[in-house]
This record gives C-alpha cells, sequence and structure tokens, in this order.
C-alpha cells in the first residue's frame, strides 16, 4: 500500500502485546489472554531498547499515523521522513524484525502496529519507559518477572496413567489466603502479565472461587483446567466469579476407558459428562482436551468422542494429545500407555480428516516427528529450541510458598528459588540464590557432564537454557547438570522420552 495512503488512517500497538518497564530496558510480550490471538500475534517475550518502547508508546490508538509521526519526530528531535522510515518496518510486518538502535540489536515480532479495531485496554506514555541507568539488553534474565504461576496443591480425583506431576508426597495449600491476596497484589504492581492457576485440582481447594474472584478483580484471565465433576451448584459458584470459559480434561466418553486411563470408579464417566452439559447450559465455553493412550487406542471410539461434542453450541475447541514421558513414571509404565508410530499416524490421520466438519475447532497436540536428522540439522534445531521461561521470566509458587522454576519442575530443591511466605516476589526474584541459579558457575559442572567443559557454555546456559525437566527425564534426577538430550554434545539418554 502507497505511504500517502496509510497516512490518514489510525494505527495501534497490536492490543495482543503489552509492554514492561524493565528498570534497564523495556521488554514487549503477548497479552495473557488467548483470545488475543486471533490477532495474529507470535507468543513472545522479547527485550527491547527503551527508545522503541517510547516509540511505540505513541500508538495508543487516540490520532491517525499522520500526527502520530509528528509527535514521535517532534519527541525524538528527528524528521518526519526519518521517523516514517522507522515505523513502516512495524506496521503489518508479516514477520518478525530485527533492529538496531543506538548500536543494540533486537527483536520484535510480527504485527506489531496493525490498523484500529478495537480501543486498546492499556495504554502508555513516553515516560512508562524512562530507565535511570545504562541500557541493557545483553542479559537474558528479566529484571522483573512476567509470568507467575500457582500450584493450590498437587492433589486430584484421578489418578491418571500418564501423570506428569510429582506425587511422592501430597501437598495441600499451606499459604494463608490473605498472603495469596497480598502476592496478587504485588504481581500487579510490579507488571506481571499473567497469573496461572496449575494443578493438582483447583475445585479441591475450599477457597478456589474466592482466589478466582481475587484474580480476575487484578485483571488477570485465568485459564482453569479440571477433570472435577462440577455439580449444578458449583457452577453456579463458578458463574459468579466470573469465569467465562473452562478446560475440561476428559480422555473418552466410555467408562471402561476412563477406568483404565484415571483409574477412577464406574460412576465418575456419567458424573464428568453431566458436568459438561450443566457447563454448556450455564454458558460457559468448553475446551475438551483427551490424551489417547495406548491402552485405550480405538480409533471408531476416539470418532464416537469427537461426534459426541457436536450437540453442546459451547464446546469451542476439542484437542486430543499424545501422552508424553513423565519423569514420575518408570520406563515400564511409559511403554505401557505411550502410542505407537503407527497410531500416533492413525490418530493424526483421523483428526485430520475430521477437522472442518465440526462446528469446534478440531486440534491435536502431537510433537512432529524428527526422525534422521544429520549432526548439522540437530545442531540448527537445537539452536533454534525455544527458550526455557523459568527464573527468566517466570517462576512458579508450591502450595507451601516456596518457588521453583515452572509447573513440571515440582518440588525439586535443587531448582527452588525461596520461599514467598516470609519475602515478597521481588526479594525471591532478586536473591542471590535465584540470581545464581540462572548464572551457575560452570565450575560446578561435574566433569562427567559434557557442559563441565562446553566452548558454547556461557551462550546455551545464560540466554536460552535448557529445559531443566528434559534433562532429569532423559538421565535422571541426579543427572540434572547434564546436557539437555537435544544437544548436540549430549551422550546417548539413559531414558526413552520421545513421543515418536
Ligand atoms: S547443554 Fe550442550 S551446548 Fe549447552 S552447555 Fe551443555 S553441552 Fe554445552
Ligand atoms: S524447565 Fe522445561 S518445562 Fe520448565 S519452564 Fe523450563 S523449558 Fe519449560
Amino acid at each position: 500500500m502507497e505511504i500517502t495512503q496509510i497516512l490518514d488512517k489510525v494505527y495501534v500497538l497490536n492490543p495482543g502485546y503489552v509492554m514492561r518497564n524493565d528498570i534497564t530496558r523495556a521488554v514487549l510480550a503477548t497479552r495473557d489472554n488467548s483470545s488475543y490471538h486471533s490477532l495474529d500475534v507470535n507468543d513472545v517475550s522479547t527485550i527491547l531498547h527503551p527508545a522503541f518502547a517510547v516509540l511505540l508508546s505513541f500508538f495508543d490508538g487516540s490520532r491517525t499515523l499522520k500526527d502520530t509521526l509528528n509527535e514521535v519526530s517532534s519527541y525524538f528531535n528527528i524528521s518526519f521522513e526519518g521517523a516514517l522510515k522507522t515505523v513502516s518496518k512495524l506496521i503489518d510486518n508479516k514477520s518478525g524484525v530485527a533492529v538496531e538502535y543506538d548500536g543494540h540489536f533486537f527483536y520484535l515480532p510480527q504485527n506489531v502496529l496493525v490498523e484500529k479495531k478495537a480501543e486498546r485496554t492499556e495504554c502508555y506514555s513516553p515516560g512508562d519507559f524512562k530507565i535511570k541507568t545504562e541500557v541493557d539488553l545483553e542479559h537474558e534474565r528479566l529484571n522483573k518477572p512476567i509470568y507467575a504461576s500457582f500450584l493450590v496443591s498437587n492433589r486430584c480425583v484421578t489418578d491418571c496413567i500418564y501423570c506428569y506431576a510429582d506425587k511422592r508426597r501430597i501437598y495441600d495449600c499451606t499459604i494463608p489466603f490473605q498472603r495469596i491476596l497480598e502476592l496478587i497484589e504485588e504481581a500487579k504492581s510490579i507488571g506481571i502479565i499473567s497469573f496461572d492457576i496449575q494443578g493438582g485440582e483447583l475445585f479441591l481447594y475450599k477457597d478456589w472461587d474466592k482466589l478466582l474472584t481475587a484474580l480476575y478483580g487484578a485483571g488477570y484471565s485465568v485459564y482453569i483446567s479440571t477433570k472435577y465433576p462440577l455439580s449444578a451448584w458449583e457452577i453456579e459458584r463458578l458463574k459468579a466469579t466470573g469465569t467465562k470459559e473452562i478446560q475440561i480434561s476428559l480422555d473418552s466418553i466410555y467408562g471402561n476407558d476412563l477406568m483404565t486411563n484415571l483409574k477412577v470408579g464406574p460412576g465418575y464417566r456419567d458424573r464428568i459428562l453431566k458436568s459438561i452439559d450443566l457447563l454448556d447450559k450455564a454458558g460457559i465455553r468448553i475446551k475438551i482436551k483427551g490424551v489417547i493412550t495406548g491402552p485405550i487406542f480405538n480409533l471408531n471410539k476416539i470418532e464416537d468422542y469427537i461426534n459426541y461434542f457436536d450437540k453442546y453450541a459451547n464446546v469451542e475447541v476439542v484437542e486430543l494429545t499424545a501422552p508424553s514421558h513423565s519423569l514420575y513414571k518408570t520406563a515400564a509404565e511409559f511403554s505401557y500407555y505411550r502410542l505407537s508410530e503407527e497410531q500416533l499416524s492413525a490418530l493424526s490421520e483421523l483428526a485430520e480428516r475430521e477437522k472442518g466438519r465440526h462446528h469446534f475447532e478440531l486440534r491435536t497436540d502431537i510433537p512432529s516427528r524428527e526422525e534422521g536428522l544429520s549432526d548439522e540439522e540437530k545442531k540448527k534445531s537445537f539452536y533454534a529450541r525455544s527458550s526455557c521461561s523459568g527464573n527468566m521470566s517466570s517462576f512458579m509458587i508450591l502450595p507451601d510458598g516456596n518457588v521453583t522454576y515452572c509447573e513440571e519442575t515440582y518440588f525439586n530443591p535443587n531448582l527452588m528459588l525461596g520461599n514467598i511466605l516470609n519475602s515478597s516476589i521481588m526479594d525471591v526474584w532478586n536473591s542471590e540464590r535465584a540470581r545464581n541459579l540462572f548464572y551457575l558457575p560452570k565450575s560446578i559442572f561435574p566433569k562427567e557432564s559434557p557442559c563441565a567443559t562446553c566452548r558454547e557454555f556461557e551462550d546455551c546456559r545464560y540466554s536460552k537454557g535448557i529445559c531443566w525437566v528434559d534433562v532429569m527425564a532423559a538421565y535422571g534426577e541426579d543427572k540434572w547438570l547434564y546436557p539437555t538430550p537435544d544437544c548436540p554434545y549430549a551422550p546417548v539418554p539413559l531414558n526413552d522420552i520421545k513421543v515418536w
């Protein structure tokens, strides 16, 4: 499109992205609300030069591009054309953009600035991104975390054969509710973007409705995932909190399959299906997620399962998942519940055939097959891996107040960052313990771990990091200082942890 054609239009910072002042730089991240994903945003959190955050703060949707550029050029004391040249790269950009400013390089995701269709709910002013220190775009670990999760307990109503949770000891929530409210308040005040609840079963926590109300009140959109059959009055209680959507994890519509997969009693099937019925009638949007394991694999029954949800107007998504390795299950257990290659292919093909035939979106969550990669391809895929956000931008509060990396590292003492019972989130985040865990010195790595002598150590460990869960799953919990099995220098894993 011609530049002159767009000068009179109103462009806005994509409402799917939010920005934060991170003391020595700014951070741009995807908003905590899946409905914004329809705005074609990448799932990102990226560090940017504060000057760019200031520039983007002008795009609040209150004026045309021409007027915005006039303001930008007068604020930065640059020409109108100079401002236009910088900004035009960020308008409806279909892919990420690498940016250089003042000798610093950083990255901006796709569709940073889009034509205004709706109001932004969060606007900024240039003063929000004034920093008082030297700009630091090098260190990946954020000065202030942006993602928090809270594990209410590790207690469930089912005993799934593929369970990935650490249930060697059951923890119920022992954090006083008043302290939880203070944490939510602090999270909001330091700019935490999302505050998720993980389980364990949320509905077994006595204050679940008060917790939801407090999180919604602070502006967080909680994604609830449950296997708990909710009764009519519990659904009333849920609605009263303001809940609009829920994920029901249901692996089959057949009682015997559920008894096999979830080790539940014979009445569970009817109770959970009744619960879906009531949620649908209550107008709560529903996502159904099914883990299809080897022992219950039957293509006809999976088809029946998909068709079953046609009758529910509020079922919006049905997702079929292949079970993955659990750190807390034995190799024999994994080989019992995993899917064979033929089953994985058949499941993907069935989903492909069924897509578009239902009023809901049918999805699969099956990792792509990565066999026969050359050494060069393996390296490429390792360097292109996703970052581990644990202790870099996110943290997880356990039911006893201890803080760890993520919902999968659970109670592992090696990865504890601190405890929030008597310390603030920022005190834990800035503690020596948390910082030292991110910047683990090479000298503490045992000599049998290739990391101990790795020439790429700092680039790897102090940047994207590695998945601790994969390391421990592949080599054992005592080998947590080994490389991730995807690293080109990693020894052959002791355990087979691949889905395929
Ligand atoms: S995981 Fe691999 S690349 Fe990273 S430090 Fe260890 S050996 Fe080096
Ligand atoms: S340890 Fe693994 S599962 Fe946890 S945040 Fe890091 S990459 Fe994700």
